[in-house]
């Protein structure tokens, strides 16, 4: 049975080279591999997500070629954001309110989660940190006991002690929840599910086998495989963790380095495997920029990944 993996966008923006280089290696293992693809649009922050950046990369998908095995760019279409009217799509995040909601509730009645109430500032002034290191809650309401309310924010409670996986291309690595982050936001105080929390939801209720995404989220495996745990998960993930873009010199992209985004490339001209040949280069997946084809994607990890398997 083919296994099963995800492209996981947020519609905070336009779609732009990076997403592209995420999308080559999700279609690229699962078409190399045997694996199919399920398309997820991750809006569930409604203050930063815009139904115009839904459209725009459905539509610069269907442009490229991505095209999903789960969840077509049609069926997103259908499930308007006319919310009166329209039906709900089980892959946007924004359509799952109640998904999560029970989620919260079950880890709240076992003891995993707590109300807190602290603001940003007050995180701030408890937990000092090192240059480069995130902030980390202190747990200053773990045991305070606040009621429960839908203005302020939950939290899961990360047990001390080490996670340990299995990186398909970095080999083992350990992370350490609560030593990284302490306990993660679930639901923020103005009732917005977490990145978090809403990607481990969905994972579990979309049977995905394997997360395939940038070194930029690796820090946060460690957690959701943690909430995971503690949402009883039983079926096993793995992880494959690939490298991101950087220009030629070795610069990371940036706005500041006027990159642009697909739909401004279109508009001036460029063709969708001009730019899937970019992208391929640019993350190290081509020696050299040239045309690539969808249909050529399955050869480029074939011939470079060889140990690829879904445990
Ligand atoms: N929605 C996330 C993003 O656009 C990706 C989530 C994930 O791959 O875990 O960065």
């Amino acid at each position: 049975m083919a296994w099963r993996t995800r492209f996981a966008p947020a519609p905070t923006g336009y779609l732009h080279l990076g997403h592209v280089v995420n999308a080559l290696h999700v279609w690229g293992l699962a078409r190399a591999f045997g694996g199919e693809v399920l398309l997820r649009i991750e809006d569930h922050d409604r203050t930063r997500c815009r139904d115009e950046y839904e459209d725009a990369l459905l539509d610069d998908l269907d442009w490229l070629g991505f095209a999903p095995d789960i969840g077509s760019t049609d069926s997103f279409r259908a499930a308007r954001h006319d919310r009166a009217h329209a039906p709900r799509h089980t892959q946007r995040q924004s359509d799952n309110d109640a998904r999560y909601a029970a989620a919260l509730a079950a880890l709240t009645a076992c003891g995993l989660t707590y109300t807190c109430t602290c603001t940003r500032r007050d995180i701030a002034r408890h937990a000092p940190r090192a240059p480069g290191e995130e902030p980390r809650y202190p747990g200053t309401c773990r045991d305070a006991h606040h009621a429960d309310s839908e203005s302020l924010a939950r939290r899961a409670r990360m047990a001390d002690g080490d996670v340990p996986f299995d990186d398909g291309r970095l080999g083992p690595v350990q992370q350490s929840p609560a030593a990284q982050c302490g306990d993660v936001l679930v639901r923020d105080r103005h009732g917005q599910w977490t990145y978090q929390f809403a990607v481990v939801v969905d994972d579990m209720a979309h049977d995905i086998d394997v997360v395939i995404r940038g070194e930029d989220l690796l820090a946060s495996t460690g957690r959701q495989l943690r909430l995971a745990a503690m949402l009883e998960r039983q079926r096993p993930l793995s992880w494959w963790h690939h490298p991101l873009l950087v220009h030629p010199d070795g610069s990371k992209l940036s706005k500041a380095n006027h990159d642009t985004s697909i739909r401004e490339r279109r508009a001036a001209g460029a063709h969708a495997a001009g730019l899937l040949g970019e992208a391929a280069f640019l993350s190290g997946l081509l020696p050299a920029a040239r045309d690539l084809s969808i249909d050529e994607l399955p050869a480029l990890f074939q011939s470079g990944v060889n140990a690829f398997s879904v445990s």
